[in-house]
């Protein structure tokens, strides 16, 4: 089977943040074409919560640089870190302009705090925030003209000559395998939650682009570091986690063992109190420990914590007057496709922006609210570099035997190979939460 197609200037793969950001900062002179896997919103973009960090004056330069760092273990590549900070103002100001309604306390935009950030540097909408500025840059993508959406395609390779992208190779609902031409690609496609049995992310995203990477020798980097986020609620079902916020523990909820004892310092780091439950997990022989709150003010637990306490209900625990059973999840994947500041990858024409590259910014360990503001910044920069350095690339159009993507598993397939990889460079790591024979497996 051949396909021959029309080249396009950019593809862009994947519509979370980072995707769709990158297309609003391309010139409407350019054709752009975009591919995502599932529907439009099903991002991890949509779930985040908390906010998205921001540089407030020149004074606080010096602390969020430092607490970028600190929470990264000093394994953060500073000149990133120095870009992402020194871009925040105006990445606020554009999501201002497209709409984005931040909290205001009167008329001035209402900083928050959250653990690891000295300073008030937070801006956020309720407890929705990714929802409203992804929906938000969303609605300016539709009026685009000269941009085009497919939903529920998969890009499940690139295509490469002399050692240059010249397009992806995707697979509709039907099946079907189809190559698009172009003068770049983007790979947008967020992070690798969906290889884990427990994560907060969305199950279909499952690190694709790192797997198309490995299969052309595109260079990654820290592959291993993984954030495990403590305490999400457990379930059997597949499907996406719940995450019960660490503020929770904050307020002075308890873990507790099968003997309904607490077993650790609950306000220990992430990594830290994530270690601690998955020893006990062991110990007790089943996959989760418990999150209590019952020796708290029922009423303090309903206002503090509304989402959670309605969602626990839902899923038939009342916080109020029970413990509820939680297991740590990938949370966040600080790894990915190696990029320099302009979101190239070690291939010609290929970029990867988002929480799929890794320009190193957060290190070991992801300060929290720097990874919307870190998807949006190198986006920008992807997208200013592809402006500068594509219009006049001349272009081919071979012929690609599509036969060979057709009735295949791409799921074990791109899973094994993505999981390989954090195994060879963390064996550790792999055997505590990648491995199918651990809890978490
Ligand atoms: C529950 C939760 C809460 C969070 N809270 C916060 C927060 O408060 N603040 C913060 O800064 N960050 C937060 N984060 C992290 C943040 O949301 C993400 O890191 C960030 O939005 C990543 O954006 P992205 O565009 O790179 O990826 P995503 O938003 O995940 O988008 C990836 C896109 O790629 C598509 N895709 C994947 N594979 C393919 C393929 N093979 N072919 C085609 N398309 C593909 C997907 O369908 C999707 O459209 C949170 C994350 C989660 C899960």
């Amino acid at each position: 089977m051949k396909d021959m197609n029309q080249t396009i200037d950019v593809i862009i793969v994947g519509t979370g943040a980072a995707g769709i950001f990158c297309a609003l900062n391309l010139p409407d002179t350019l054709s752009i074409h975009m591919v995502t896997k599932d529907s439009l919103e099903n991002s991890a973009s949509y779930l985040a919560q908390g906010g998205i960090a921001a540089l407030r004056d020149a004074s606080d330069y010096d602390d969020y640089f430092e607490d970028t760092l600190r929470a990264g273990h000093y394994k953060n590549s500073r000149k990133a870190v120095d870009t992402m900070i020194r871009q925040s103002p105006l990445i606020i100001r554009e999501l201002l302009d497209y709409h984005v309604r931040f909290n205001r306390t009167g008329d001035e935009l209402s900083y928050t705090k959250e653990g690891g950030h000295s300073q008030s540097r937070i801006l956020h909408h309720n407890d929705i925030t990714g929802k409203e500025i992804t929906s938000k840059l969303l609605n300016g993508l539709r009026k685009k003209s000269n941009i085009i959406i497919e939903e529920y395609t998969r890009m499940v390779d690139i295509v490469v000559r002399d050692g240059q992208c010249i397009g992806i190779v995707t697979i509709d609902k039907t099946g079907a395998p189809k190559v698009l031409f172009a003068k770049a690609v983007v790979l947008a496609t967020g992070g690798i939650g969906g290889l884990f049995k427990h994560s907060t992310a969305f199950s279909h995203i499952t690190g694709d682009a790192l797997a198309v990477a490995v299969k052309h020798n595109v260079k990654l980097r820290d592959v291993n570091y993984i954030q495990i986020h403590p305490t999400a609620l457990y379930s059997e079902k597949p499907g996406r986690r719940f995450l019960i916020s660490e503020a929770v523990r904050g307020e002075g909820a308890y873990l507790l063992n099968a003997a309904m004892e607490r077993f650790t310092d609950e306000l220990q780091p992430r990594d830290v109190v994530s270690d601690a439950i998955h020893e006990q997990m062991i110990k007790d022989g089943r996959g989760y420990v418990y999150l209590s709150l019952t020796h708290l003010p029922a009423e303090m637990i309903i206002t503090r914590f509304p989402n959670i306490y309605q969602h626990c209900l839902k899923a038939g625990y009342d916080l109020t007057k029970e413990p509820i059973p939680v297991t740590p999840a990938q949370h966040y994947f600080m790894g990915g496709i190696k990029v320099d500041l302009k979101g190239q990858t070690s291939m010609p024409y290929l970029y990867a922006i988002g929480e799929t590259s890794c320009t190193g910014v957060h290190g070991k360990n992801r300060l929290g609210s720097n990874s919307l503001l870190e998807s949006l910044v190198f986006a920008q920069r992807a997208a200013s570099d592809i402006t500068q350095n594509i219009p006049y690339r001349p272009t081919e159009q071979p012929e690609i035997d599509l036969s060979i993507y057709q009735d295949k598993d791409f799921d074990l397939e791109y899973k094994n190979i993505v999981l390989d990889e954090i195994k060879r460079r963390d064996p550790k790591f792999y055997e505590e939460w990648c491995n199918d024979n651990s809890q978490m497996g």
